[in-house]
């Protein structure tokens, strides 16, 4: 690790708890690899703390700092501009500091978009079903709307599932996207006409590694790749059963990846280097 000298620029992750976060270890490496004065931290920060702990990095000088849970909505009232993507997913996971501005973004949508076209996956008119309808789903469908994308959105909780559509609906305006509950029927019925199907529910998360959101008694369709956004583990229930349906398959590392990536690049105007990057991710998943 480069010494931290009067030139060090400041970076971290604002999150409460944190104790888990894979970030630093990444970042970190990254500079590192790179030869950059920079210091990635882990900022604990708990949410009566908020406001005072943003005005604490600004003072402190930070480049920039990205914010997890449970910050992620509550923050956007210390900013003073908030992208448009951000505003319309409704969350904010990344802020630069720039000329004395306090900007939220959020790299979500983007980080889970590189993923797809790193692999050549064209998701342009591509249908896809999308389970899940929390902050993460709401990132993915937003994305997914803007690539004139259709799709279906089922979730446990089905009103929320509902809800979503009809938000992004009206945002995207010419895009047709439904909703429903999560359940056999529902994912049978729209399995033959899917060419993504997303998970963005926490189902085959570790501690529970063998819950699944495929129902067992659905064949996957090999033609739809399959892309789970939990990480933990890397390989899930959800992605063995596609794959051994011979479908493609894309783990929840990549999007963490790619979203670190593009922080990285905000902050320093430098090319991420993506290996390093993945190798310092791969080490804390098998250590977490
Ligand atoms: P969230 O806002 O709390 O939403 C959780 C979603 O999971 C909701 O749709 C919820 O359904 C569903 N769910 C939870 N437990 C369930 C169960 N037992 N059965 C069925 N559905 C269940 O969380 P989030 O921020 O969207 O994150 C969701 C997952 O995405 C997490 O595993 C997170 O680690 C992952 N993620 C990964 C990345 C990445 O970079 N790879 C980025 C963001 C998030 P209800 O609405 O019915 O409660």
């Amino acid at each position: 690790m480069a010494a931290i000298d009067g030139r060090t620029r400041l970076v971290g992750l604002l999150g409460h708890p944190i104790e888990h976060t894979l970030s630093p270890a990444m970042h970190n490496a990254a500079f590192n690899a790179l030869g950059l004065n920079y210091c990635y931290l882990p900022l604990p920060v708990a949410p009566a703390e908020l406001g005072a702990a943003i005005a604490g990095v600004v003072a402190l000088g930070f480049v920039g700092v990205n914010v997890t849970i449970p910050h992620k909505q509550n923050v956007m009232a210390y900013l003073d501009e908030i992208s448009t993507e951000a505003q319309a997913i409704g969350a904010v996971n990344l802020i630069e500091f720039r000329q004395n501005r306090r900007i939220g973004h959020n790299m979500d949508g983007i980080g889970f978009l590189e993923a797809l076209r790193r692999q050549q996956i064209t998701v342009r008119g591509a249908r896809s079903l999308v389970f899940g309808a929390g902050g993460a789903a709401r990132a993915v469908v937003y994305k997914r709307l803007h690539a004139r994308a259709e799709g279906t959105i089922l979730n446990r909780t089905t009103a929320r599932a509902e809800s979503l559509a009809a938000a992004l609906c009206s945002a995207a305006g010419d895009v047709r996207l439904t909703a429903g509950p999560l359940d056999t029927e529902y994912v049978a019925a729209l399995a033959a006409e899917t060419d993504l199907v997303v998970n963005t529910t926490a189902l085959g998360m570790t501690p529970a590694v063998e819950s699944n959101p495929w129902p067992a008694s659905v064949p996957y369709p090999a033609r739809a790749v399959a892309y789970d956004l939990v990480y933990a583990p890397r390989e899930t229930a959800f992605l063995r059963t596609a794959k051994a349906a011979g479908a493609r398959t894309i783990d929840g590392l990549q999007m963490l990846l790619y979203q670190g990536a593009l922080a990285f690049e905000m902050w320093t105007g430098q090319p991420a280097p993506l290996d390093v990057m993945l190798s310092e991710l791969l080490k804390g998943r098998m250590h977490s």
